[in-house]
């Protein structure tokens, strides 16, 4: 299927662009400290204790939402069963209809979602408009898959001509979407998206600390004209809610993207009692290996911007580099001095490329890790916290950090989630390939070389679902719907097909066979 993308952040004019966000910036914040329901049954629901959501750069408050209490979980979970009934059977084009026209709300409303997104997640203007352009542009990728294959109804072989059978993708049922904070509406959405063209419907529990992204995505949904209980949105904590709803024996199966040990604690749950589907997209420990023949320049620049953007919070983000010893001294001065160049600032603000950590469990997984790196290996740059004016010395700052350490260093093993990127020499491309593999997780992973046999090398052998060659604008990060399927290998995925992917949407569909006289 031939799919267009609405690159329209990349294609913008700026100067309009940022135009539009500071207008929107200026009206979102006219908003800040409301009050927002859960929303279940098509209803606003209120009457939970309240969670809060913060700024990570400068803690304001944004939103206080209704937290949806467990005793309310049996509740959500009958409503959702009781409009899968009709959901499933409404006509597979009018599922694709409406998700494309919430796709389309999104996009209108994109400034506005894009400035709650860096208000809530400290994301940089681009990166937030970018994440809702995925979303919308996720919603009508899979709803074009529906249509291709015209819901996913087969004609199969006869047996004799009196006889005709069908192979039919039926619903499972009602879902629960758990998703993370870091793409907190094209994640929510493209999980969503997927299940409810499946025929399914959806119990959204987003991220805690990303409730009022998830409002803007529910809204969208809402007003699209998704009949009332078809999405619901929950508020609270993954440890409580999330834990008891995968574990509710009324659900059919889960959607998560998260951490590697809540997924993990995710699939123990939902499995105990029944074989149900679990979908799962985990983190990641993503390597590039930089050959003694590779664009230095190409090199350096792909590799920072894969560990630092975002603050190398994304689960496709850099964090472990094996260069080649002839390269090793001046890859690392041109990193380190990039990084260096690079000053944590308010994401608000259209100059700023690294905004604030999440929270401050983050800071301080940042402040051991430095102090881990010192121990057994040298800091090259960064390894602090920025000294910030005003409100923004309460946000959650730290440093792009570069740091060389040996391979079997933890450093270069655990999922760390920060602008923190770990660097090992290697002499052959064997022994590079080695380390690169060694490591229980595998979603992305780059190779910077003129060579094409060690390209080829790198792509025959790399364990991860998704690989770059001499990518400068990325050495591990950026995959575009339609354009790279996203999807862990080995710790870092349980579905073997990926977002953005082809597959997506027939995952979450079972087969039948149908045979008829
Ligand atoms: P996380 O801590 O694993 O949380 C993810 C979601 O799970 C949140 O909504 C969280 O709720 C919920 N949760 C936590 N404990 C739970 C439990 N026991 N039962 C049910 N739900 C539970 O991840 P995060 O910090 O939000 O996001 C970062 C992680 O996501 C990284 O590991 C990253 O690599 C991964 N990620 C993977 C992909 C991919 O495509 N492979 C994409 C993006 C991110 P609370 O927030 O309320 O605790």
């Amino acid at each position: 299927m031939s799919f267009r993308i609405t690159y329209s952040v990349l294609d913008a004019d700026l100067s309009q662009l940022h135009a539009e966000f500071d207008k929107a910036l200026s009206a979102v914040r006219g908003k800040l400290g409301a009050e927002h329901p859960s929303f279940i049954s098509g209803e606003p629901w209120r009457g939970g204790d309240l969670l809060d959501s913060r700024n990570p750069a400068n803690q304001e408050l944004l939103g206080r939402f209704h937290r949806t209490p467990l005793s309310e979980v049996d509740r959500v979970v009958r409503v959702s069963r009781e409009a899968q009934k009709k959901w499933g059977a409404t006509p597979w084009q009018e599922r694709a209809r409406i998700l494309k026209r919430a796709a389309d709300l999104i996009s209108e409303r994109r400034m506005e979602l894009a400035a709650i997104m860096t208000l809530e997640v400290g994301k940089t203007r681009l990166e937030s408009l970018g994440d809702v352009e995925e979303s919308a542009d996720l919603m009508r990728y899979y709803a074009g898959q529906l249509e291709e294959a015209e819901g996913f109804v087969k004609p199969l072989a006869r047996l004799s001509p009196k006889e005709d059978t069908r192979s039919v993708l039926r619903p499972y049922g009602v879902f629960v979407v758990i998703s993370p904070f870091n793409f907190p509406v094209a994640l929510a959405a493209g999980m969503s998206a997927g299940v409810l063209l499946g025929g399914n419907t959806v119990i959204l529990k987003p991220s805690e600390e990303t409730p009022w992204c998830a409002e803007g995505l529910y809204q969208a949904l809402h007003d699209a004209g998704l009949p009332p209980g078809v999405f619901q949105l929950v508020h609270g904590e993954g440890e409580s809610l999330g834990a008891a709803l995968v574990s509710h024996p009324g659900i059919d199966g889960v959607n998560f993207t998260g951490s590697q040990p809540v997924g993990m604690e995710i699939h123990r749950r939902l499995t105990a009692q029944s074989v149900r589907p679990c979908f799962l997209e985990l983190g990641g420990k993503n390597p590039a290996i930089v050959c003694r023949d590779a664009d230095l320049e190409a090199a350096i620049e792909g590799c920072y911007r894969s560990a630092f953007g975002l603050s190398g919070q994304k689960c496709s983000a850099l964090s472990r580099i094996y260069v080649h010893e002839d390269l090793k001294r001046d890859f690392i001065a041109g990193l380190a001095e990039k990084a260096r160049a690079t000053r944590a600032a308010d994401p608000s603000l259209a100059s700023t490329y690294l905004g604030p950590v999440i929270n401050d469990a983050s800071v301080k997984r940042f402040e051991r890790a430095v102090a881990e790196a010192r121990q057994g290996g040298t800091v090259h740059a960064g390894g602090g916290r920025p000294q910030l004016d005003g409100a923004l010395a309460q946000g959650h700052f730290v440093e792009a950090t570069v740091v060389e350490v040996p391979h079997g260093h933890r450093l270069m093993r655990d999922e760390l989630f920060l602008p923190f990127v770990g660097v090992t020499g290697f002499r052959t491309l064997d022994e590079a390939l080695g380390m690169a593999n060694d490591c229980i997780y595998g979603l992305t992973a780059g190779v910077f070389s003129r060579k094409p046999e060690d390209v080829e090398a790198f792509m025959d052998r790399a364990e991860a679902g998704v690989l770059y060659a001499n990518r400068r604008t990325g050495a591990t990060t950026g995959a575009w719907p339609g354009v790279q399927s996203f999807c862990g290998w080995k710790a870092s995925g349980g579905s073997g097909k990926g977002g953005c992917g082809p597959y997506y949407v027939s995952q979450f569909m079972r087969e039948q066979s149908q045979t008829r006289m």
